[in-house]
């Protein structure tokens, strides 16, 4: 996937950005915080993973770095900016989503879903013969070509998902931003998927539940628990069977896989 011409094609122009989280909070009430203040940050071209359980926070934090919850305490800063001093049209420019609802579709085709992701650029509502390659490398880039022409909604939810992925891609975003993106996905499209996250030139921010999908193509890894940072760092000094136990409750045996020389991780629970 990623030694394919439509890979260098899409691109060209990114320019990776550093995004800092500099003491974000939020909640609904002040006095119960969904996010406890959390430092952390993303250098440009790296992979973010955020990982923690059910409704420790991951996707409320993710919608803070989108510009979708302003936060109630902190800043979000892209390329030291802060997000919320830029227009919606300036983040959406610059920052792209692969959210878990893919919005409804309104009867559009693959084609005209990931075509979308063109929005933010447009300078009027044609789109121009060189924007639509990018579409055609999307769309090959993901294994996508014979859906091109399919309804949106036909598709099964890993297709969809893929879609989303594409259309984010034809925006040539600087940061990435993707919460749960192997939920529907089959194992070989979950392994691609981060394969390609891993080589893309911007910076990504993905939260996933697969610790070892985190640990092997993440640089740096936030674990969250009860809405604060329980851990952050290298995957290798983070994802410990100390660490996993405490905030997910369940015991690790961590060995190294005999095929890729990555940390393979099994898991068993507390007796
Ligand atoms: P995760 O993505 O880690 O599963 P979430 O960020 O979705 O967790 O949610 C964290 C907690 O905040 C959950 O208990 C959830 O119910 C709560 N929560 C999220 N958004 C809101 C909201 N708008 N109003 C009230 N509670 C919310």
């Amino acid at each position: 996937m990623v030694d394919t011409p439509w890979f260098t094609d899409l691109f060209h122009g990114t320019r990776p950005a550093r995004l800092d989280i500099e003491g974000v909070s939020w909640g609904v009430d002040r006095a119960q915080p969904i996010l406890h203040p959390l430092v952390a940050s993303a250098e440009p071209g790296e992979v973010l993973a955020i990982v923690g359980p059910n409704g420790a926070g991951k996707s409320t934090l993710l919608r803070c770095l989108y510009r979708f919850y302003r936060p109630v305490t902190g800043k979000v800063r892209l390329d030291g900016e802060d997000i919320w001093a830029m227009s919606p049209r300036q983040v959406a420019r610059r920052i792209a989503t692969v959210l878990q609802e893919p919005a409804s579709d309104f009867g559009l085709t693959v084609a005209e879903v990931i075509e979308l992701g063109l929005t933010p650029h447009a300078k009027s509502w044609n789109t121009s013969t060189s924007d639509y390659a990018d579409v055609e490398a999307a769309l090959a880039l993901l294994e996508l070509d014979r859906f091109a022409s399919r309804q949106f909604g036909s598709l099964s939810g890993g297709e969809k998902q893929r879609v989303m992925i594409a259309r984010a891609l034809v925006q040539r975003p600087d940061v990435l931003i993707l919460d749960e993106p192997t939920n529907h996905l089959d194992i070989r499209h979950q392994l691609e998927i981060l394969e390609l996250l891993e080589a893309l030139p911007c910076t990504v921010i993905v939260s996933l539940h697969d610790l070892a999908l985190a640990s092997a193509h993440a640089q740096k890894i936030l674990v969250l628990d009860g809405g604060k940072a329980a851990a952050s760092g290298e995957p290798s000094k983070i994802l410990t069977p100390e660490r996993i136990r405490k905030t997910f409750a369940v015991e690790t045996a961590i060995d190294t896989h005999p095929a890729t020389g990555r940390p393979r991780f099994s898991f068993h629970l507390q007796r």
